[in-house]
């Protein structure tokens, strides 16, 4: 940690000593001053070894300035999701409405009845303030809530199954992205996963056959992120939910995207909904908070009473529960579902998936202007027809249409590769970052989550105009 006449860098007092410093200090705090003033002159440093001459004093104040922001800004923090994948899970899947923001701060800044019963003056349980609103969109007895969905497998699993076999069809044993398997699941939960059918067809009489008195629950798995067309077979789920009956085992539905309301209302193709599931005879169902649902994240069993209050008594709940920050984003979101006439205009999840192309193509023609001017010609800026994504692997095979734009570099054919990444990372370095898809040698920002084109064209100010 030398630094001093051999470098020939200044001392770090002496850059303590400047004003500019003064002021970040007075503004910041002391410590983290001189730790960003300690990593200016290491960098330095470093660039000076690779020959590089001594940097002036007012580079050297900027970069503490740099080194400041980055380490107190916190983390993570918004970007624009042009993407074209709504429900973008490294982009934090769905978007809360304001209500639910309302209700997060609300609790966060006070003490709140999170397991505390007010009639009663007693401890309350936690998952009950979801309960009425869970009854009564689902039709189920009972609700237990978690983390995420894939607590929520787990520890519908290790309640009910554990040491025990647990069938499910071949065409079923999914992975979603971030290894969740759902054998692997079962293994970490305890289960014996017990293959039925074939990948193309499982029948009832398959899983009539794997039912023995080993079997501790029947396990279906929405394939939500693939589909499997020809000659194909799944065994019904209401047949399927009588003969789990007759042997005396539970049946549960991971649904994954669990969507509250049936989507054709919305013009969108239609999504199983858990009160279907529950209707069809299924004991449990599983499903996400932040996928179609349009909430916080989280994971939701609704199901028998019996069944959740075995879930409940399992300790492994206790590690899997979820705070009063999620239960009042998740309540507040369940309300809007109680007025389905006004839900497209309130929950941002399914204001984007409804949003059409008519509508999302005067917020591209607004912003191409602004950034033909700031990219130059560095790139060439085109309108471009777009295919939006729901993402989350919810609804797989199909997408929306959008419209976006296209910047492709302009520099030479050989060059273009490097070009592009440049372009894209230039845009992920704006204050406010933009992250757009790269799609045949192109950068394509899909506009369909873009709503405030004002607030995008003031961001890009932070893009640097080249020659
Ligand atoms: C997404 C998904 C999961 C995992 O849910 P998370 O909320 O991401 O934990 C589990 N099962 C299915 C079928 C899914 O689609």
């Amino acid at each position: 940690m030398k630094t001093g006449p051999r470098s020939g860098l200044p001392a770090v007092h002496r850059i303590l000593d400047l004003p500019a410093i003064e002021a970040l200090a007075a503004a910041h705090g002391r410590t983290a001053v001189v730790d960003a003033v300690r990593r200016a002159l290491d960098q330095a440093r470093q660039r000076i070894d690779g020959e590089s001459a001594v940097p002036a004093t007012d580079l050297i104040v900027s970069a503490v300035a740099r080194h400041l922001s980055d380490t107190l800004r916190p983390s993570p923090r918004p970007v624009y999701n042009l993407t074209g994948t709504i429900l973008h899970t490294n982009l934090g899947r769905a978007t809360l409405p304001e209500e639910a923001i309302a209700a997060m701060i609300a609790v966060a800044r006070a003490p709140a009845d999170l397991e505390y019963d007010l009639a009663e003056g007693a401890r309350g349980e936690r998952d009950h303030h979801v309960l009425d609103d869970l009854r009564h969109l689902t039709g189920a007895e009972a609700a237990c809530i978690v983390n995420n969905n894939a607590a929520a497998v787990m520890l519908t699993l290790n309640t009910l199954a554990r040491g025990k076999d647990v069938p499910v069809s071949r065409g079923e044993l999914i992975e979603i992205g971030g290894s969740f398997r759902i054998p692997d699941i079962m293994a970490r939960a305890g289960a014996k996963l017990r293959e039925v059918g074939t990948t193309n067809r499982t029948h009832l009489r398959d899983f009539a056959e794997a039912i023995g008195p080993r079997a501790g629950l029947v396990m279906k798995v929405h394939t939500s992120n693939y589909t499997i067309e020809g000659f194909t077979a799944a065994a019904d789920e209401r047949a399927l939910a009588a003969l789990c009956r007759e042997r005396g085992v539970p049946f549960a539905i991971d649904l994954g995207s669990g969507t509250l309301v049936d989507l054709a209302r919305y013009g969108l193709p239609h999504e199983p909904t858990p009160a279907e599931a529950i209707a069809a005879g299924a004991d449990l169902v599983t499903f996400s908070g932040d996928k179609l649902l349009g909430g916080p994240q989280a994971g939701i069993i609704v199901g028998r009473a019996a069944l959740i209050a075995r879930l409940n008594r399992n300790p492994m709940k206790r590690a899997l529960r979820v705070d009063k920050l999620t239960l009042a984003a998740l309540s507040a979101v369940l309300k809007l579902y109680r007025d389905p006439d006004r839900l497209a205009e309130r929950l941002p999840t399914l204001c984007l998936l409804a949003r059409s192309r008519v509508d999302i193509d005067p917020v591209a023609a607004t912003i191409a202007g602004p950034l033909r001017d700031r990219l130059g010609d560095r790139a060439r800026i085109r309108l471009v027809d777009c295919a939006s994504q729901i993402g989350s692997g919810a609804l797989p095979s199909r997408t929306l249409p959008s419209r976006g734009l296209a910047l492709e570099p302009t520099a030479a054919r050989r060059e273009a590769g490097r070009a592009l990444a440049r372009l894209a990372s230039d845009l992920r370095a704006l204050a406010i970052p933009v992250i757009g898809r790269i799609e045949s040698g192109a950068l394509i920002l899909d506009c369909r989550t873009l709503f405030e084109a004002e607030g995008f064209v003031a961001n890009l100010a932070g893009l640097a105009t080249l020659p």
